[in-house]
């Protein structure tokens, strides 16, 4: 339940309704796991509450992977036996945690070992927040950052993950703030526009990978439904706030799309964008179609859209030893 069904289920018990704020303070502020935690609750409310519903955690941590640059892989277990990964990064003085929003995915990319799977279904609200309450109590520094960069396309899983957002940026509740959080897309057209609409504050990576409709249609299916021409006429529209950026994530395919035509056709498609983009090399899983580039050609590749004056950054990607890294 979020903070509206919560306040209903307090009603519906013949309570006040900040009860169930207060309720929603301690599932998503404090993380507890029984009624008998909240102690500024009465405890005939907490013995209401307790006979009329099953309090615990939705999403419980089976696995835990560590890789040697600190990256933490988790194999979250969820109510009906289904699993999804999430993946725990710190650098620094920053924690970022990578969530999932779909068990496996429909969109198939090639360089994707999600889209090997298909799509089982889609997470639920609670279980999109039950990775990050469950990731919290695995490490005492707290969770600056987020990014929907894990498994699944989060903008076909719209209802649960504004639903799931809408408690995660509640300063009342998960408190991530807006800047902290990155959700990364393929582009499906109307989930742009809706989520545009819905969070236009929230920042938005696409990941977009080749800006030639046959070859795109070749790395992700989903160009055919909506195709280039299409997905820059909605990121023209996007309602970005002054001085923000979309970011556009290029994932480097060795010999595929990692050549300096590919480069310019690249910073073609950014013309009249505002946006920036982080270069990818390619991560290996077994059986990948692709390999990776070599470092002189990724660093061909972003020097040509540097002097095109283009913010491009070459993303070293973590927990790649435990298969955590992005596309693994
Ligand atoms: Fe799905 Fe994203 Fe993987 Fe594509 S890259 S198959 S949209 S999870």
């Amino acid at each position: 339940m979020g903070p509206k069904e919560l306040r209903d289920f307090a009603a519906g018990l013949g309570e006040k309704p900040f009860r169930g704020d207060q309720l929603a303070a301690w599932l998503y502020r404090k993380g507890a796991v029984s009624f008998s935690e909240m102690t500024d609750i009465s405890l005939s409310a907490r013995a209401l509450f307790s006979e009329n519903a099953e309090l615990g955690p939705i999403v419980t941590i089976s696995r835990r992977e560590p890789s040697q640059d600190g990256a933490v892989k988790f194999l979250n277990l969820l109510p009906d036996g289904e699993m999804v990964e999430s993946v725990l990064i710190r650098e620094r003085d920053r924690v970022t945690l990578c969530v999932s929003s779909q068990v496996g995915c429909a969109l198939g990319c090639a360089f994707c070992r999600t889209g090997t799977m298909g799509l089982r279904r889609d997470l639920t609200q609670g279980e999109i927040i039950g990775q990050i309450l469950a990731a919290r109590k695995e490490i005492p520094d707290p969770i600056g950052n987020l990014v929907f960069m894990g498994m699944g396309e989060p903008l076909l899983n719209r209802p649960w993950l504004h639903k799931a957002l809408s408690v995660i940026l509640d300063p009342r509740y998960l408190a991530v703030p807006h800047k902290g959080l990155t959700v990364s897309t393929v582009g499906p057209i109307p989930g742009l526009k809706a989520f545009g609409a819905a969070f236009p504050t929230v920042p938005l990576a696409i990941s977009l990978n080749a800006a030639d409709q046959s070859l795109r249609e070749s790395l992700m299916p989903v160009a055919r439904k909506y195709p280039l021409k299409d997905l820059k006429e909605a990121l023209l529209a996007y309602p970005l706030p002054p001085k923000r950026r979309l970011t556009i994530a290029w994932v480097l395919l060795d010999g595929v799309n990692d050549s300096l035509a590919d480069a310019r056709a690249l910073s073609r498609f950014l013309g009249g964008l505002r946006a920036k983009v982080n270069l990818i090399p390619f991560n290996p899983w077994p059986g990948a179609p692709f390999g990776r580039p070599s470092e002189k050609r990724v660093l061909e590749f972003q020097e040509l859209l540097l002097g095109k004056k283009i913010t491009t950054i070459v993303r070293k990607s973590r927990g790649s030893q435990v298969g955590g890294a992005c596309g693994q």
